[in-house]
């Protein structure tokens, strides 16, 4: 997707503060932070969101939340941690490609509004 962020962060066009990367996942910290811990983590496949996720893609979302798993073990959050997918309008996506935040550091609020 050529005018697609995320895509463009994988190809090296965008830079990022990358903290993991394989052939099928990128994890890169988020430019605006909202926790001490905030990091995002994508599928190097393009997919548009998670309500456009085929079945034949959920082996890979199971991947992507390994992944995540890993990362929160390797940075310490031995707390916890929080996963979010914002998705479409109502979930407030505002980046088209499938992202999960992670975010930890701190004892997260919850409900979010
Ligand atoms: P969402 O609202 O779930 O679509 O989240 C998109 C996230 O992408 C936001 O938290 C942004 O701060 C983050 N973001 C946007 N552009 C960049 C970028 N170039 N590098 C890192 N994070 C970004
Ligand atoms: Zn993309």
């Amino acid at each position: 997707m050529s005018d697609c962020i995320f895509c463009k962060i994988i190809s090296g066009e965008i830079p990022s503060k990358k903290v993991y990367e394989d052939d099928r996942v990128l994890a890169f910290h988020d430019i605006n932070p909202t926790a001490p811990v905030h990091i995002l983590v994508i599928p190097k496949e393009h997919i548009t969101s998670l309500a456009e996720v085929k079945d034949e893609q959920l082996e890979l979302i199971g991947y992507v939340h390994g992944v995540i798993r890993n990362i929160a073990k390797d940075l310490g959050l031995v707390n916890g941690f929080r996963v979010v997918n914002n998705c479409g309008l109502d979930g407030g996506q505002e980046v088209k490609h499938l992202h999960f935040h992670l975010l930890g550091g701190k004892k997260l609020t919850w409900p979010a509004g």
